[in-house]
């Protein structure tokens, strides 16, 4: 199917901007139904012949694809800043890098992750166990505009790796990038019906799940993960939801002043705030919160917002205008309890979306900013007691997906992290965990259900299936069978007490 049609409709086109610019970029068709249907048979034709590769040859296969985006790094940092409106450092360090590692790291391991695991059984000894890995078949992908590289490409390398195909439908915030991903792909020489980008709004999303895939990664909001995960569930589809985020830094009396700083500033406003990881709540306690807060305010002020697509910008675009609203109403509901903005606060005035990088002190946890999503470059400082009462506000949260803690004491940096909620809890840092394959991305709490990455994340992109049988003769008849007696159950009786026996302490 063609992605830009003939007689173009509000209903049936998709117009992409510029969101630093407001400048047109480019549109894209709305998929159907009957299109998204069509898209997922042809992936799953072409799945059969990808699953009866060798593992080698699907791993050549996937280099050639990364050979592609390393060559031509230059031009998708700059379409996804286009796009998306980040700069293109952070194009670079947190869209196409972390990709090509995933890639690298699955390729050399997929082999052997996914080679047959015996289960060593602890009674039956003269029978065996194992658990082979099969490609579910169909992987589909549903994801959000605030990574529209590294969270689809990912799921999807990992899913083809595995010998699924799979069909991904890009935010409509960002589609362009996911039809260049393809174009890279077919580049590469990789099967063309094997990935499958159908590109539309909600309805699209929904026909996705409808269309009989078998497994589907959902990337959003909670809102819409909630809804997602109930239609999968109604058709039995393994989902995994990875959903939003109000990561807590919490920063004791003993950390690194200077380093804290600049991780806040950093966890706080890279991709202008617009990560699911991104800092959104700063507990400090009374004795180091000044200085803290006022260096956090001076480093703020130094940062250069700008052209998204220039190498000398911190901060870019805010891509989704409805993120300009939200934060203006969380800061507008926060001053008006009693917060202080200590600089930036509002929109930047000209051309293009741009929120000014915010740091709000006098933040309460009462206040709505400490428990709704930002999504946005702001950074609410509250002032706490102590580290109990930091951790009480932490978890004080209908999410959990990441968390911070600063110290310099490495022990008591675990202790705490511990004592968090939170599917990930980074020590002395922030937002870098998602960069490492080997690591789990997971949300607790309403921040989602299941994990994405790791040795197991890539099991997970087959079926688990087991295979059990006996490595001596058979008898004709186990000692359980029929028919039953008294007799026969005395004696199973007998063996269970000498089995407990055994294991007494
Ligand atoms: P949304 O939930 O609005 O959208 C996510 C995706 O779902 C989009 O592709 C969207 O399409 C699609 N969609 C919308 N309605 C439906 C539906 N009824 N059925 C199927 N699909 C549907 O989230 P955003 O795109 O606004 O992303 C921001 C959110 O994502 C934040 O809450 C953030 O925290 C979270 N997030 C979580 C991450 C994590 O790893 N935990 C990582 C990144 C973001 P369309 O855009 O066309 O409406």
């Amino acid at each position: 199917m063609a992605h830009v049609r003939e007689a173009p409709t509000e209903d049936t086109v998709i117009v992409s901007h510029n969101p630093a610019t407001g400048e047109r970029i480019g549109e894209v068709n709305v998929f159907s139904g009957d299109d998204v249907e069509r898209a997922v048979a042809d992936a799953r034709n072409a799945q059969k012949a990808w699953s009866a590769l060798s593992f080698k040859e699907r791993r050549r296969h996937l280099l050639r694809f990364r050979q592609v985006i390393v060559d031509r790094t230059d031009e998708i940092c700059l379409r996804i800043s286009q796009e998306n409106g980040k700069t293109l450092q952070e194009a670079l360090m947190c869209e196409v890098l972390p990709t090509v590692d995933l890639l690298t790291y699955f390729a050399k391991r997929a082999e052997k992750l996914l080679s047959p695991k015996k289960i060593s059984l602890h009674l039956f000894k003269q029978r065996a166990s194992y658990i082979h890995y099969a490609p579910r078949g169909v992987v589909g992908i549903i994801s959000p505009w605030n990574f529209p590289f590294a969270i689809p490409m990912g799921e999807a390398i990992m899913a083809l790796l595995a010998g699924n195909a799979v069909v991904l439908k890009p935010s409509e915030v960002t589609p362009l990038i996911a039809l260049f991903a393809k174009e890279l792909y077919l580049e590469s020489g990789m099967p063309p019906d094997l990935f499958q980008v159908v590109t539309g709004r909600g309805q699209t999303g929904q026909a996705l799940i409808e269309s009989g895939i078998d497994m589907m990664f959902f990337t959003g909001s909670v809102r819409t993960g909630k809804r997602v995960a109930q239609e999968c569930g109604a058709r039995l589809i393994p989902c995994v939801t990875e959903l939003g985020g109000k990561a807590p830094a919490i920063v004791c009396k003993d950390a690194d002043l200077e380093r804290t700083a600049n991780a806040l500033i950093w966890g706080g406003f890279a991709n202008s705030g617009q990560v699911c990881a991104s800092v959104e709540r700063v507990y400090v306690p009374e004795s180091i919160h000044d200085r803290l807060l006022e260096k956090v305010v001076q480093k703020t002020q130094s940062l250069r917002q700008g052209k998204p697509d220039s190498h000398n910008t911190d901060v870019g675009a805010i891509c989704f205008e409805r993120q300009l609203s939200v934060a203006e109403d969380l800061i507008g509901d926060a001053v008006e309890h009693g917060a202080l903005i200590r600089t930036g606060g509002r929109r930047k005035e000209g051309d293009g979306m741009f929120f000014q990088p915010t740091v709000l002190e006098g933040v309460t946890q009462d206040m709505r900013i400490a428990h709704e999503e930002i999504f946005g470059p702001v950074l609410p400082f509250v002032k706490v007691k102590n580290i109990q009462e930091a951790i009480r506000h932490a978890n004080d949260s209908h999410l959990g997906l990441i968390a911070y803690v600063f110290t310099q004491d490495r022990v008591k940096g675990r202790g705490l992290a511990e004592q968090i909620e939170s599917g990930t809890v980074m020590v002395n840092d922030v937002l870098a965990t998602y960069g490492m394959p080997e690591t789990p991305w997971q949300g607790v709490k309403e921040s989602g259900v299941g994990f994405v990455h790791t040795d197991d994340g890539l099991r997970n992109m087959c079926q688990s299936r087991h295979v059990h049988y006996d490595r001596l003769m058979s008898l004709k008849k186990e000692p359980w069978w029929y028919p039953y007696s008294e007799s026969r159950f005395n004696l199973l009786k007998k063996f269970m007490n000498l089995l407990f026996l055994l294991y007494e302490d």
